[in-house]
């Protein structure tokens, strides 16, 4: 069990919670990107396991009608034991996903992983028409470039600031540059593309930029949230606007919890009285 202070970012450790807090946020019109919680093993079975769990819970979203995707980290699936292994791994998550009709993310790692994420993206997606979706970070300066590349791969591209701390050589370290990245982005990806535009962030003011884009190109758009941030705005915006709440769940939550408690400083209270116990 998860203490009480951590679920407001963690659905619970198993995934019959997680499905259960996903039933909750589409009572309330929100749906849900379920994540299970883990990265960079040392054992490859923990990877292979980890996408066997992907595989059943994917049935288990497929069984239950819920209005939910799923996110898989690559290296949570074995890239650091190969490509190949990720590939492989990712092929079986996918195929069983799209049988299911269920939608599979990818989430973008720090910057050593972009080229082999956005390879096996473009390759799943264009096989699984509409079923697959990737992960681009606005501090990348590459970013611009991949995102005309994969302007016409018949997928989602979601858009974030870029949550590793990457080498200046390669990417930008200053807050507004990548402000004015992601909004560069957003107006590059509302002009050129049909649909699958996903705003992977709480910034209000990125948020209300895709809005003036969508009603200037009428674009489709979704807006994608973690959960615990925000909620209330996810909630008001479900009224209007397609909304997705990032989802994780699963044994490994402790990293997870600390990183979205110390975040914020509002927010530190909450990670000591848990690392405290209390
Ligand atoms: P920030 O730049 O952190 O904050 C801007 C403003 O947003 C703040 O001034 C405040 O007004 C508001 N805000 C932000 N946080 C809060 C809060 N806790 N409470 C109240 N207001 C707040 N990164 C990756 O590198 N790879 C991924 O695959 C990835 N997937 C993601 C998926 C989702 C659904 C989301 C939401 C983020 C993901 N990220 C990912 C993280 C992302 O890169 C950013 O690090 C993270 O979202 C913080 O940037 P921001 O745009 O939300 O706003």
């Amino acid at each position: 069990m998860i203490p009480p202070i951590a679920s407001r970012f963690v659905a619970g450790e198993a995934p019959a919670e997680a499905l259960d807090h996903v039933r909750q946020l589409n009572d309330r019109n929100v749906k849900a990107i379920v994540n299970l919680l883990g990265e960079h093993y040392d054992d490859r079975e923990d990877a292979d396991a980890d996408a066997r769990e992907y595989r059943e819970l994917v049935e288990d979203i497929a069984r239950s009608d819920l209005g939910a995707t799923v996110s898989v980290k690559p290296s949570q699936i074995g890239l650091d034991f190969g490509e190949d292994v990720f590939r492989e791994n990712l092929e079986e998550i996918v195929e069983t996903a799209a049988d299911r009709g269920v939608f599979v993310w990818i989430d973008m790692e720090d910057h050593t992983t972009t080229d082999a994420t956005l390879d096996a993206y473009e390759e799943l997606a264009r096989e699984h028409d509409g079923g697959v979706g990737v992960c681009v970070q606005a501090n990348l300066r590459r970013t611009r470039e991949d995102v005309r590349r994969l302007a016409d791969v018949p997928g989602k591209i979601r858009f974030v600031k870029g949550a590793y701390d990457e080498p200046a050589e390669i990417a930008y370290k200053n807050r507004e540059t990548v402000n004015r990245e992601y909004k560069a982005l957003l107006e590059y990806a509302f002009e050129n593309f049909e649909d699958g535009i996903a705003i992977g962030s709480h910034d209000p003011a990125m948020i209300d930029r895709a809005i003036e884009l969508h009603e200037e190109h009428g674009t489709d758009f979704e807006i994608q949230m973690l959960m615990g941030v925000r909620n209330d705005a996810q909630f008001n915006l479900a009224e209007e606007y397609e909304v997705y709440q990032y989802v994780p769940y699963g044994g490994r939550w402790k990293s997870y919890f600390y990183r979205r408690a110390m975040e914020r400083k509002e927010n530190l209270w909450f990670a000591v009285r848990a690392i405290v116990g209390r």
